[in-house]
């Protein structure tokens, strides 16, 4: 698709076939975006190709067609190069998702540099993924994780995370954008300050990926990590961008196949990067689709989605502030935010809203969101939750706000 000047939102609706239905006698309107995005028809187109005319197993066939396929393959690890920026399509790993590469890392990385008394450096605002693997790796290790509070607004407090760097801390893991507020960290800088300490750092990439440009030699982080399936890609691709001395200097994840150099009763030797983190048959067509969700995304521009999205969060926001009792997780200001409303009603539980919403036609999240401390620390065990994405409209905004006052009609006074 030719790149585009102004945001033709009917036409990339129109890329969408899954949007085009009704549900319950109703427009769909998902805004259940951060969960996991829907996917283009390139993206479908990409994958089915693969399928009807491309598809072998990767870098083993002397013959024609695993050629092609081996070609595709490394031709999508390429394209997330790019896409992040990265110095060597080498330092780009190929996982089932962003939850298998923090895994990695802390089983890898983590496993071999981390030792007793070592601290490990967290936020208030991760997703379980970027919490349970530092868990287990601190109990099985004797590790101290210290966490960096938030403000009532949702932002990250950097006197108290540059309070809680020393010498003890060799690791810092903190989410670009989160999941549940939409707050953007401050993660160049929470970068530089780690590094100025002596600690790596891996940044959870997951929210912040469909939202904005990603440079990562510009963030100058160790690691970096997202989930295919949020940015309009396929389930079952995820990414791992290490640097490339780090990557070099870590055994590897799991063993098998695809990940050696050579192997005798007594020994394996490692094959070199990206190979030695992929062990087993790789997800071929998800990589290919994965290519073909960013090649799309880029078409349109990430800044023109941007835009999109922060006028659509400014509208939502309007909207549903004008109903009685809902309450804002975070009032956080626009700019300091991506496209996502947290939010409660007095007069019904967020699973009930989820669900009579859904009547309407209307996808919401309802829950803890994966990040459990965070609904702890504002006092809530759940709330709804509406995210958007680069297809979503104004008029799908007004369907949220006027299922919102059928709930309340059902609940309320
Ligand atoms: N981190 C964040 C911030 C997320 O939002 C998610 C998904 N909700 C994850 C990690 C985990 O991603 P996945 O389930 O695709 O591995």
């Amino acid at each position: 698709m030719a790149a585009t000047t102004f945001y033709d939102l009917d036409h990339f609706r129109a890329d969408f076939p899954i949007l085009c239905q009704t549900v319950h006698g109703y427009p769909l309107a998902f805004l259940d975006n951060a969960a996991s995005t829907q996917k283009p028809a390139d993206v479908i187109t990409a994958t089915k190709k693969f399928y009807e005319t491309g598809y072998a197993n990767v870098h083993r066939g002397a013959y024609w067609l695993s050629e092609q396929a081996t070609r595709q393959y490394e031709g999508a690890r390429e394209r997330v190069r790019a896409f992040i920026n990265a110095r060597h399509v080498e330092e780009i790993i190929f996982t089932r998702g962003a939850t298998e590469s923090i895994n990695l890392v802390a089983a890898t990385w983590g496993q071999t540099y981390l030792q007793a008394g070592d601290e490990v450096v967290l936020t208030w605002l991760e997703h379980h993924s970027n919490i349970v693997p530092w868990q287990m790796l601190a109990s099985a290790k004797g590790l101290t994780l210290k966490v960096v509070p938030v403000d009532d607004e949702g932002r990250f407090l950097w006197e108290a995370y540059q309070s809680l760097l020393s010498s003890r801390t060799r690791f810092v893991a903190v989410t670009h954008v989160s999941n549940v507020l939409g707050t953007i960290l401050p993660v160049k800088d929470i970068v530089a300050a780690a590094h100025a300490v002596g600690a790596k750092v891996l940044i959870d990439g997951c929210q912040a990926v469909p939202h904005m440009a990603v440079d990562v030699c510009d963030l100058a982080c160790d690691f970096y990590v997202f989930s295919g399936h949020k940015l309009y890609g396929p389930t079952g691709i995820g990414v791992l961008y290490g640097r490339e001395v780090l990557l070099q200097n870590m055994p590897p994840y799991q063993g098998g196949g695809d990940m050696i150099a050579s192997v005798t009763f007594e020994k394996a030797h490692w094959a070199g990067l990206p190979y030695k983190f992929e062990a087993g048959t790789p997800a071929v067509a998800q990589a290919i689709g994965l290519a073909a969700a960013i090649d799309y995304i880029e078409s349109i521009g990430l800044s023109a989605i941007a835009v999109h999205e922060a006028d659509l969060l400014h509208y939502a926001t309007q909207r549903l502030a004008g109903i009685r009792g809902l309450r804002f997780l975070c009032p956080a200001p626009q700019q300091t935010k991506t496209s996502v409303l947290s939010f409660t009603l007095d007069c019904a539980h967020p699973h009930d809203i989820a669900t009579i919403v859904d009547r309407y036609g209307v996808a919401i999240r309802a829950g803890h969101h994966c990040a459990q401390p965070l609904m702890q620390r504002f006092g809530v065990p759940a709330t709804a939750r509406a995210s958007f994405g680069l297809y979503n409209t104004r008029e799908e905004a007004d369907a949220l706000a006027d299922a919102l006052e059928r709930v309340r009609g059902i609940f309320g006074p």
